[in-house]
């Protein structure tokens, strides 16, 4: 690839060129950009290392670009803009070194080789010089060409330093790892393992991104497995990393529910992006070790796994820092994810498969794909056995769907004339009635429309005053 060839689509980049003689500084593209080209993949965010004053550089190239809004944080000596469609982030070269008992870096002024060693992995040291004497050509330290093409992850110092001087790294490690399906080498498994306490130190915030992150894999299995083996699970997540293992007795044995997990987990990346919906998958069966009995001559049962799991995520949700307008949505796919199952079977009745849709709302077909993820079975003529059956359910569902219009079910008689009709102030006793006759729908006992429902609150009207 000729480098030049590719940075020339990207013209703005001479101004840097001739900003950077003009206040005789070093400027070079760095970290993620730099990386990606080599991968084949476009980046919009550039990373630009000054040897020199960074924020003051940022400055007088935003003026120069004729950008006004610049962003600058001055304790970390960093500086962003936006510029086209392009982000643009500026630090100067540095050379860090760590107070152990904060977690505030000290931060010198550094050359650019003290800089590129202090950065996590060696496919992340790549440096671009946009310099005029060597413009276009690449610097590559350590090696980072050869293990970008050997997919594997390395730290430019030995691995015990890089992650002592900031833990998250390791969550670094997992989630490039994960993302970039690479292999991590021994080193870095070792020294996770010895470092992972130190994990207590890092914002919460900046961990539960990179989890996240992982999430976001096309294989999120390959960072939970390194996150479980290495034991980063059981500081950063220990609800997850206590699923791990199975227990035999007689002729019973359970399996392993983290790793059925991590299938199912996989399973449902690949019919959603949406992370909240692979979360759902990661967490549903997180109450199975709790429930866990062993009852003679049946085996091993998990009963009440659903509700406890959905309780758990108070907790879950406090201690990830995880928004809470998401918990209701996770609680939902939990308590309801046995459901589905417990329909296929002929008898079962409309107003059974009513429930369900009324209880899932708008959340059914997010349930059901979580559902279909849930089989894992090695044995394919189940695996179609089981998928039939979740095709059966949903017939069923948009059968009576059009049966009854159900979508947003909600009495057809509202609330102010069951106040007419019994003569009552707003008070408890208008829900009571409500629901009364949102049962009797739901049962199948009168129709889902207006007229019906009127006739019955007139029906039922006597028993209701005193
Ligand atoms: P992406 O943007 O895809 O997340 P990136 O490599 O660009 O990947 P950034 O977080 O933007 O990641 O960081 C830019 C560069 O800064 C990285 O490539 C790496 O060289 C360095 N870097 C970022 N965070 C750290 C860290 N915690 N420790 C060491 N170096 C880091
Ligand atoms: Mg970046």
């Amino acid at each position: 690839m000729n480098l030049t060839e590719r940075i020339e689509k990207f013209p703005f980049l001479i101004e840097f060129s001739e900003l950077a003689k003009k206040r005789d500084e070093k400027v070079y593209i760095v970290g993620g950009f730099v990386r990606d080209l080599f991968l084949g993949r476009d980046k919009k965010e550039f990373d630009f290392l000054i040897v020199g004053d960074g924020v003051e550089f940022a400055n007088a190239i935003s003026k120069k670009l004729k950008q006004k809004k610049i962003v600058i944080y001055k304790t970390f000596g960093t500086a962003q803009f936006q510029y086209d469609e392009y982000f643009l982030e500026f630090v100067g070269a540095r050379e860090e070194s760590y107070d152990r008992a904060s977690r505030n870096p000290k931060i010198e002024r550094g050359s650019f080789l003290q800089d590129i060693k202090r950065r996590d992995f060696t496919i992340n040291t790549l440096a671009i010089s946009l310099n005029e004497n060597d413009f276009g050509e690449l610097i590559d330290t350590y090696k980072g060409i050869e293990d970008i093409e050997k997919k594997i992850l390395r730290t430019p110092i030995d691995p015990m330093i890089t992650f002592d001087d900031d833990p998250l790294r390791i969550m670094r490690a997992f989630r490039f790892a994960s993302n970039l399906e690479f292999d991590i080498v021994d080193e870095i498994k070792d020294a996770a393992i010895q470092m992972k306490e130190r994990l207590a130190i890092v914002a919460q915030e900046r961990i539960t991104d990179e989890f996240f992150k992982i999430l976001s894999s096309e294989r999120p299995s390959i960072g939970l497995r390194l996150m479980f083996d290495t034991g980063v699970m059981s500081v950063i997540f220990p609800e997850i990393s206590i699923m791990g293992g199975v227990e035999q007795r007689k002729d019973y044995h359970h399996k392993d529910v983290f790793q059925h997990t991590c299938i199912v987990v996989d399973n449902i990346s690949k019919v959603t992006d949406d992370v909240w919906l692979r979360f759902a998958a990661l967490v549903h069966d997180i109450a199975k070790p709790q429930t866990k009995r062993f009852v003679e001559g049946i085996g091993w049962t998990f009963h009440g796994h659903e509700e406890m799991g959905a309780r758990m995520m108070k907790s879950v949700f406090e201690k990830l820092k995880l928004p809470l307008h998401k918990i209701e949505y996770i609680k939902k796919l939990i308590r309801l994810h046995l459901r589905p199952i417990a329909l296929v079977d002929d008898d079962v009745t409309d107003s059974a498969i009513r429930r369900l849709v009324v209880q899932a709302g708008e959340e059914l077909d997010d349930l059901i794909t979580l559902c279909r993820a849930d089989i894992t079975s090695k044995n394919p003529n189940k695996v179609t056995k089981y998928l039939e059956n979740y095709e059966k359910v949903m017939n069923r569902v948009q059968e009576v769907r059009e049966k009854d219009k159900l979508r947003e079910f909600q009495s057809p008689v509202k609330g102010d004339e069951i106040m007419r009709v019994l003569d009552i102030k707003p008070s408890k006793l208008v829900g009571i009635v409500k629901t009364r006759i949102e049962e009797a729908i739901l049962e199948g006992d009168i129709p889902n429309e207006y007229d019906a429902a009127y006739d019955f609150l007139m029906k039922i009207k006597n028993e209701y005053k005193n």
